[in-house]
């Protein structure tokens, strides 16, 4: 069985994490798409496709798992009626879908497959809005997603990113 997971993962946080490890004892591979692939360097969302890749796959490294595991970035149609269709275009057979995300849930539903919701960890503070929100005000936010991915944040210079981007030129 073959589960998939989609998220923006701007940035992949321990909620995602949490969620993925459980995820992983039910399936037999996992396709995980990173979602608006194609944005990058805003506010909303600060951090390329590659970026998000490292990330996720250097965490995904701590997870101890045999299970096959495709990481596949994912742009936007701005077609709802259209997006499922989309993402099977782009991606491995699937049979299940996981997510809590209303839109998605709903698309699925409708594309006729089978969808699992998952179980929301602390999503007050594991929460892409919130970390990056944190990290603009200087507030603590290493503690809210995995040590490889505070790295890999620093390793990008995602802080200054941030900072410079949601400048003015006024
Ligand atoms: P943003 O605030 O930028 O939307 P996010 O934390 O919602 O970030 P997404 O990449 O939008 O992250 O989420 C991808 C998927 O992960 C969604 O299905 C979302 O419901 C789920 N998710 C996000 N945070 C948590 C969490 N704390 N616990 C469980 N699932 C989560
Ligand atoms: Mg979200």
């Amino acid at each position: 069985m073959r589960g998939f997971f989609i998220g923006r993962f701007q940035p992949y946080h321990t909620g995602h994490h949490e969620v993925l490890e459980e995820i992983l004892k039910e399936v037999d591979e996992l396709i995980i798409g990173i979602g608006s692939a194609q944005e990058s360097h805003s506010i909303e969302n600060p951090f390329t496709a590659g970026e998000r890749i490292l990330m996720i796959s250097r965490a995904l490294d701590e997870i101890n798992t045999d299970k096959k595991i495709y990481i596949i970035p994912l742009e936007d149609i701005y077609r709802n009626s259209l997006w499922v269709s989309h993402v099977r275009s782009m991606v491995p057979p699937f049979d299940v879908v996981y997510s809590n995300n209303p839109l998605v849930t709903r698309l699925f539903g409708e594309g006729g497959f089978a969808v699992r919701r998952t179980e929301l960890r602390n999503r007050r503070v594991y929460q892409g809005t919130e970390i990056r929100r944190r990290i603009l005000e200087e507030k603590d936010w290493e503690e809210l997603v995995p040590e490889v991915v505070m790295k890999t944040i620093i390793e990008v210079g995602g802080i200054q990113r941030l900072k410079d981007i949601s400048g003015s030129d006024v």
